[in-house]
């Protein structure tokens, strides 16, 4: 039993991915079918036991053609499923109008026919307009039709309420399927849009090969620090010693791995101190609010001290590299690029006395 209602569902899912609203229009469509076909079932049933199958057997032709509309959800486009499905309802609403009368609640189904319409076909909107016109159009016609034509079999008034409550019944599942569909792909579409927003986001604000903050969302946060009125903070400017000569001497990749190794470090360092980016080629800043000179000074030097010590290892070579830093505390007033400026005169002058050492 299990194993068959797994085989029925896959069956209804087939080809269906939940990315694409393409496929979930052809879920929908495979839904409304089944249940369609249900009802189309019961009809016979009732058919059979009332004796209008007997009146009318061309009806016996109606389940096979049904059936052949739910294959042309695996085999066709879009498009071509959404007329055969138009003009299936439409011909069964004028049959079963020209069959039984239009008391019997048959041309509910335009309803689901228009929702699926404009949220499932690439129709603009002066074409989705004329396509609702049609139905509307046709809705009065088929009023009239069914006012003016005899129906070719009489309904007792206890079969026209067993078909009513038939119709009423799948158009309400009908219905619900289409909302249900719809109201997921919206949500996943939204999902999508929203995931999508804050991947590029965070791409905006990470630097590709460290992972670390990027310049430009470094210098939102400076300002946000210095926009906090009599706010503390110190930055400091780190830079990679003869990083040209690793380069030169060992190749631009393992270049690159100094880069990310040393930049694992900062932020784990960094975790729970501040903030750092890679300001530019091989250079870090680092900004530690609520930090004065002195306190930003002496992680600084923490941290120049280790990476001496950090192995960097590339195609079996180990190498260490040092650093040098200018550290400089916020003093209100200042602008981002006076404050920077000032800690890259103290780096410039840690680089002339001789590299490997924290200015303040
Ligand atoms: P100094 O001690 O004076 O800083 O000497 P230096 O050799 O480090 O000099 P400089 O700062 O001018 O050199 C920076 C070099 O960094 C030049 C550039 O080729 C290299 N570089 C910049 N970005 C990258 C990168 O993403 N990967 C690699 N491998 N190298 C980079
Ligand atoms: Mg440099
Ligand atoms: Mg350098």
């Amino acid at each position: 039993m299990n194993k068959k209602e797994m085989s029925l569902r896959d069956y209804i899912y087939k080809g269906v991915s939940f990315e694409s609203e393409e496929s979930q229009f052809l879920l929908m469509m495979r839904m409304y079918y089944l249940i369609t076909a249900a009802y189309i079932i019961a009809f016979y049933i009732f058919g059979a036991i009332s004796g209008i199958l007997m009146k009318v057997p061309i009806l016996l032709c109606w389940l096979p053609l049904h059936i052949g509309c739910f294959f042309t959800t695996y085999r066709c486009d879009r498009r071509v499923v959404f007329h055969i499905f138009s003009g299936g309802i439409l011909t069964w609403l004028i049959y079963s109008v020209y069959l039984m009368g239009e008391d019997y609640g048959a041309h509910y189904f335009i309803y689901p026919l228009m929702v699926i319409s404009f949220f499932a076909t690439y129709r603009n909107f002066k074409g989705k307009v004329i396509y609702m016109s049609f139905l509307l159009a046709l809705n009065i016609g088929v009023y009239y039709f069914g006012k003016t034509h005899i129906p070719v079999i009489e309904i007792t008034e206890t079969q026209g309420d067993i078909i009513n409550i038939m119709y009423t019944v799948t158009l309400f599942l009908c219905m619900f399927v289409i909302c249900f569909i719809f109201s997921n792909t919206n949500q996943s579409a939204l999902e999508k849009l929203n995931e999508y927003n804050a991947r590029l986001k965070r791409e905006a604000e990470t630097d590709a090969l460290t992972g670390l903050m990027n310049r430009r969302c470094m210098y939102k946060a400076l300002e946000e620090n210095m926009l906090v009125q009599k706010s503390v903070f110190s930055v400091a400017i780190g830079d990679i010693d003869f990083f040209k000569k690793i380069n030169d001497t060992k190749g631009h990749n393992f270049g690159d791995e100094v880069l990310k190794v040393i930049s694992t470090y900062f932020n784990e360092f960094m975790e729970d101190k501040g903030i750092v980016c890679r300001w530019g080629g091989e250079e870090f800043l680092f900004l530690f609010p609520s930090h004065k000179l002195d306190e930003a000074y002496e992680y600084v030097l923490e941290m120049k001290e280790h990476i001496e010590k950090l192995p960097v290892t590339y195609n079996g070579e180990t190498i260490s590299v040092t650093m040098t830093f200018g550290v400089e505390e916020y003093k209100a007033e200042t602008m981002v690029t006076e404050l920077i400026n000032k800690a890259d005169d103290k780096l410039y002058s840690g680089k002339t006395s001789g590299r490997n050492r924290v200015i303040k």
